[in-house]
């Protein structure tokens, strides 16, 4: 995790720019979306029919006999990409670099999801397109230290945007992964969730009504095997935690 940001570095001009075309950008995205949203017209070209619920679009309304056409849209932040390297492991554990850990696990979370029929924005750590990102949700994914933790160096964490206008979607996408992440993987969950989880930079930047998780998979440390040898199977667990919170799936108490 730890990420630093620089607010005298060169970013803030071009974040400036991006963010006043992005302004011109969300608003043309808005009307596709609800185009695409209430004239319930046949999916052609960018839409298409999903049989996925859309969380918090669900008002019950019918759109005539036409099956509303719905797309879903996920945001996969991949830590420190375009920023720094992140936690990085001495030579002797292998050399690994947090940041190169994080994109081959998303990346493969994206392709998994897309593979489901959702559309993915993979992000980037101060990705300018996280300003006011509208999604179904928005998932940042970070890997804990290298170093060695004598007792309980061990598990992951999972934090939520707390100033989320929907928190009660907020607190479901965070269970539906918490639940799907630690069955799948088999890692413990990890009850230690620091400040720099909590006052993540991108929770304030997403659009208030796009729910925000960040989720450390594990400890480079000791939990490296997994990371590193079977980044699927980690793929796997926050697809599935994604996909419970997309399609509304029971969690089953642990
Ligand atoms: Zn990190």
């Amino acid at each position: 995790m730890k990420i630093q940001y620089d607010p005298n570095g060169k970013q803030p001009q071009s974040r400036l720019l991006a963010k006043t075309l992005k302004g011109i950008l969300n608003v043309s995205l808005v009307a596709v979306i609800s185009a695409t949203l209430f004239t319930a017209l046949p999916a052609t070209g960018i839409g298409f029919k999903s049989p996925l619920f859309q969380p918090g679009q669900n008002t019950g309304e019918s759109f005539g006999s036409e099956t509303p056409v719905v797309t879903l849209r996920v945001g996969l932040v991949v830590g420190h990409w375009g920023h720094d390297v992140g936690a990085i492991c001495p030579e002797s554990l292998g050399g690994f670099r947090e940041v190169d850990i994080n994109y081959t696990i998303a990346d493969l979370t994206r392709q998994y999801l897309q593979s489901e029929g959702v559309n993915v924005d993979l992000l980037k750590e101060f990705d300018e397109q996280l300003t006011g990102y509208k999604g179904d949700a928005l998932i940042s994914i970070h890997a804990d230290t290298c170093e060695y933790i004598p007792e309980l160096g061990t598990g992951y964490k999972i934090a939520e945007a707390v100033d989320n206008k929907r928190p009660e979607q907020a607190a479901r996408l965070m269970a539906c992964l918490n639940n799907r992440y630690g069955s799948i993987t088999g890692l413990r969950y990890d009850h230690r969730i620091t400040p720099d989880m909590t006052s993540y930079h991108a929770f304030s930047e997403v659009d208030p009504n796009t729910p925000a998780v960040i989720i450390e998979t594990g400890y480079m440390n000791q939990d490296r095997e997994l990371l590193t040898k079977n980044p699927s199977l980690v793929a796997r667990g926050i697809t599935a935690g994604i996909m419970c919170y997309l399609n509304r799936e029971e969690i089953s108490p642990e």
